[in-house]
């Protein structure tokens, strides 16, 4: 059996690369189990995409589409003429997406008008928010799915309310924290630790990259200057994402504690994240991260596709203003950390799961 898997974003390289291993693995065992994988080259920036592939040992891509940036429909539209060469140059039994970025929805529905399987990991997970780009990805990639493998019984239920047949949908586990898993020991201290006078537990980790937090420049200065007079002292590393530094620009920033460095490898950036006090994030995938990390982690999002972060993890949803992340912080301050573990089956051994049944129902 043959599947082309395929990623595009950063979020895709960190979970492709343990399913890339599981089916290594089946490989060695004697199992006809074969992959082409195709890179969309929706990220191209060495520090969003080639490091990540050095770093988790991806192998290179078997094609590069080359897309790059564009509008969220030329951008989309591009990936679906590319692919839909790619595959007919390439033939394949499944195409394999994960997360909910543009490359996943545009290659899922390139795949199933060629009458190709279609599976999607990270599958049925909904914030509700129709002004993210996100949830119309994985609404779309999700209504034309054949296998569907989820991170929590929750996404699992949302699926079968929407329709999907309930031998189709697989609860694995999560992809991401496989990852995590993999490489927990080879996290790295950055070089500029000491640079920093950095000390483990004593440091904020910041990362912002939502439209609705970083499009608006004044909305964006203000959040960060409310940030920037929360730290008391802390420093704040600041991993600052393309689409964030673009509506900066060059412009000089009068913060006493925010430090201003470029998107960090998967390494360094665990490493930061591991040894920090509290993250302040508008990712999903880093709040999965600090869930399972045990570190404090306050989302600055009105809603989160993840909820099982906030309910059984360390996240605390905030909201955009920067008064109610104060508020929230201070009392986390005044409290202490509160009680949270681990989701179920994120053990690491998601990808392993998918692979197999992957296998299982080859026909
Ligand atoms: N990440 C990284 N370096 C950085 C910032 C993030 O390696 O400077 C990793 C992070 O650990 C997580 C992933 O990138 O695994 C999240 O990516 P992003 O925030 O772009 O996507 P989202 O989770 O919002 O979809």
């Amino acid at each position: 059996m043959k599947i082309t898997i395929v990623a595009g974003a950063r979020p895709n390289f960190i979970k492709i690369a343990p399913i890339i291993r599981a089916i290594e693995q089946k490989q060695q065992e004697g199992i006809p189990l074969s992959y082409r994988l195709v890179h969309t080259g929706q990220h191209y920036d060495k520090n969003l995409s080639d490091t990540f592939f050095e770093e988790l040992n991806i192998p290179k891509p078997d094609a590069n589409l080359e897309v790059k940036s564009g509008s969220q429909s030329v951008q989309t539209a591009n990936i679906m003429v590319a692919f839909e060469q790619e595959l007919l140059e390439n033939p394949t039994d499944m195409v394999l997406v994960v997360g909910d970025v543009n490359s996943t929805m545009a290659c899922a529905l390139v795949a199933k008008k060629m009458n190709l399987k279609v599976t999607h990991v990270e599958a049925g997970i909904r914030s509700g928010d129709m002004t993210m780009p996100e949830e119309i990805n994985r609404i779309v990639t999700d209504s034309i799915t054949d296998y569907f493998f989820t991170t929590s019984p929750l996404a699992t239920e949302n699926l079968i309310r929407y329709g999907a047949q309930p031998d189709a949908v697989h609860f694995v586990g999560n992809v991401m924290i496989d990852t995590l898993y993999q490489n927990q020991h080879r996290f790295q201290r950055p070089l500029f630790w000491e640079d920093f006078a950095l000390e483990k537990g004593n440091y904020i980790v910041l990362t912002l990259h939502r439209p609705a937090n970083v499009d608006e420049e004044d909305s964006l200065l203000h959040l960060l200057q409310g940030i920037d007079a929360l730290a008391q002292g802390k420093k704040i590393i600041f991993p600052i994402h393309p689409r964030t530094k673009a509506i900066l620009g060059e412009r000089q920033l009068d913060t006493q504690n925010i430090v201003f460095i470029e998107p960090q490898g998967y390494l360094n950036f665990m490493y930061l994240v591991a040894h920090s006090f509290a993250v302040i994030t508008d990712s999903g995938g880093i709040s999965e991260e600090t869930t399972v990390l045990g570190i404090p982690c306050f989302t600055l999002r009105n809603n989160t596709e993840r909820p099982e972060t906030i309910t059984i993890g360390t996240n605390h949803l905030v909201g955009t203003q920067v008064e109610k992340l104060v508020e929230t912080y201070t009392s986390f301050l005044q409290n202490g950390m509160k009680k949270a573990g681990i989701p179920e089956l994120w053990d690491g051994k998601a990808s392993e799961r998918i692979v197999d049944i992957l296998w299982q129902k080859r026909n």
